[in-house]
């Protein structure tokens, strides 16, 4: 059960609720966000949810039977939005297309392809500066410095920027260049960092975990809910299964399981979600026809030289070619 509470409460009426919660026999947690003061309450006890909606105080009550609640489809009519400022929104009428390198590398990489995306009204720019690689000596990207650069670039053509945080640490120094913070596959589970971007004021991208289940990836966005941040993206990235043909099994099931399940935007990531070149337009359109709201993938201006992932990573020609299918796709859905 879910219970909204009305803004600028006094305690007392507060504790009067949370009594009478009890006292039906369930476990209440406060919770605060940006948008709202909530009691999560978790029992077993069959009642007539109008004894907590008649309560002074109340301004909703939410019968909700998933586990995950906040971020539940069942307590909200319609889905959310987030909005990354300046006018640039994902959920809702329009796709939200994101492009650009798995790494920062160079300026003259980030410049190249910041043109490309404005040449394409495309209005968010993905790449990595801080690198979660299986091996310790490949390319960890640049940091701080490549962050910098990153940012200049897309602050002078109005590019939204998405990039991957590793460690609750780095969203202090991250903070002032990102729009969107990116929690990778291998870290969906870190719950520290959940935690720490749930208390921050910037939207989050979470993708699915390598072999995380739906369940789990909302369970994963209700830590970020719960700790204070109401504006939440998933992302289907591929999971590992036992086909080897490709790098990840791209799982179009989840888009529409995630479209039915929860209110939160979710996006797709053709490009980890199978991982190679030739087969990445194919997978982000049967997203997009699937429901996805939004789709990621990685672009360069060589691909064949890219410090990582060049093998599932686009070029320019092949980039515009996809945008040009997607909007299209969408126009005729
Ligand atoms: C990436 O976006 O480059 C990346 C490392 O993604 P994932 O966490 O999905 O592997
Ligand atoms: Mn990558």
């Amino acid at each position: 059960m879910i219970i909204q509470i009305k803004p600028q409460l006094p305690e007392t009426q507060r504790s009067r609720i949370v009594g009478r919660v009890k006292l039906l026999g369930y476990h209440s947690t406060p919770v605060r966000t940006q948008h709202g003061e909530y009691l999560i309450c978790i029992g077993k006890a069959e009642i007539d949810i109008r004894q907590i909606g008649s309560l002074p105080g109340v301004a909703d009550v939410h019968r909700v039977s998933d586990q995950f609640k906040l971020v539940s489809g069942k307590w909200k009519l319609g889905y959310s939005a987030v909005s990354l400022g300046e006018g640039v929104t994902i959920g809702g009428d329009e796709i939200a297309l994101m492009a650009g390198p798995c790494s920062i590398e160079s300026e003259e990489q980030v410049e190249r392809i910041a043109d490309h995306l404005q040449k394409h009204q495309i209005k968010i720019m993905r790449g990595g500066v801080f690198k979660p690689r299986s091996s310790p000596y490949a390319f960890r990207g640049l940091g701080l410095d490549g962050m910098k650069f990153f940012y200049e670039a897309c602050r002078k053509r109005g590019i939204r920027i998405v990039t991957e945080v590793m460690q609750a640490s780095q969203i202090e120094e991250l903070y002032p260049y990102v729009d969107l913070f990116q929690v990778g596959a291998r870290n969906t589970q870190n719950f520290n960092l959940l935690d720490a971007l749930g208390k921050c004021a910037k939207p989050v991208l979470l993708k699915r975990g390598i072999s995380g289940t739906i369940e789990e990836l909302l369970y994963s966005a209700e830590y970020v809910f719960s700790a204070g941040n109401e504006a939440i993206v998933l992302c289907e990235r591929g999971i590992r299964t036992f086909e080897t043909a490709y790098r990840n099994t791209f799982d179009v099931n989840a888009i529409q399981v995630l479209k039915d399940k929860t209110h939160l935007p979710v996006i797709a990531d053709p490009s980890h979600g199978v991982g190679i070149r030739d087969y990445v337009a194919g997978i982000a359109l049967a997203a997009v026809a699937a429901g996805a709201d939004g789709v990621i993938y990685e672009v360069h201006p060589s691909p064949e030289e890219a410090l990582s992932d060049g093998q599932q990573t686009l070029n320019f020609q092949e980039s515009a070619a996809l945008i040009n299918k997607i909007r299209h796709l969408k126009s005729v859905l």
